[in-house]
């Protein structure tokens, strides 16, 4: 266990740590009816190997700096290779990942945290138990929420694809679910995914940025809404994702840029608000 100071000196760490608490605060609003309570959780990759996650049983709207904590990620990596472990085994890893032992226990999913902060592009992590997306996670529809885009901007923010996980006890079995569902999407896309779908359970969103991640989870939620809905009226009424991705290249805002940024890691900057 280590005991060097684990607050955020470095002036890159503590705008870091900030964007991650405001990403908390948006992501817990209950007005969003994202999460309630003690769900959710979310994470920031840090300078020097390190990562900063939400504390176990904190609450995201009202997280401060002292309900994160932070962890090396190696050791949280390293233990995805190990075909099981017990309960006692886990807390003891958590315990033993911190940055200082005096921080609070990290979130039981710390695991797939650091592992999804290891991929290209990947500064920041939100889990969410969304409303919306979940009565479709829970549903037997959900595997065609993973792969049925059905309009254009939901392709942009969400990518063409999203990972799906079948439902896996939470801890290092969901965290290995996780991994080889987003190498499988890797090698079929060559990117890293910007949603994963965990069934009976929630969401994942990966970006850059914060604004990347709440940018794709309010898209994943709003998606679900309209899903539902088509659902509900008698079907969905969709032209294909590969129509919708092919008309993408050459959509231009009212500015005249380019708004397409499939293939691309998501920028917060080019996200079309439209
Ligand atoms: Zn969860």
């Amino acid at each position: 266990m280590m005991t060097e100071d684990a607050s955020p000196t470095d002036r890159t760490d503590r705008a870091t740590v900030a964007a991650l608490l405001d990403l908390s605060h948006q992501l817990g609003d209950s007005c969003r009816s994202l999460c309630i309570l003690g769900e959710g959780n979310t994470s920031a990759l840090l300078e020097g190997g390190r990562l900063a996650v939400k504390a176990s049983g904190s609450i995201l709207d009202q997280l401060q700096l002292g309900d994160l904590t932070w962890c090396y990620q190696q050791p949280l990596v390293q233990a995805l290779d190990q075909e099981t472990m017990t309960d006692t085994q886990m807390h003891d890893l958590l315990k033993s990942s911190q940055v200082s032992s005096e921080a609070k226990k990290p979130s039981i999913e710390t695991v797939f945290h650091a592992w999804l902060l290891t991929l290209p592009g990947v500064g920041f992590v939100g889990h969410t138990h969304c409303l919306a997306a979940n009565q479709i996670l829970c549903s037997p529809r959900g595997k065609d929420f993973a792969t049925q885009r059905l309009f254009p901007d939901e392709v942009v923010v969400c990518g063409r694809s999203s990972v799906w996980v079948p439902y896996t006890d939470p801890g290092l079995p969901l965290a290995k679910a996780i991994r080889e569902g987003v190498q499988q999407h890797m090698q079929e896309e060559g990117l890293p995914p910007k949603l994963v779908l965990l069934q009976n359970h929630g969401i994942i969103a990966l970006g850059a940025t914060s604004e990347a991640v709440l940018a794709i989870t309010l898209m994943a939620e709003k998606a679900a809404a309209i899903f539902v809905g088509a659902a509900a009226l008698g079907g969905l009424s969709s032209c294909g994702p590969n129509k919708l991705i092919a008309l993408l290249p050459g959509r231009m805002n009212t500015s005249g840029n380019s708004v397409c940024i499939l293939g691309n890691p998501l920028q917060a900057t080019e996200i079309p608000y439209e």
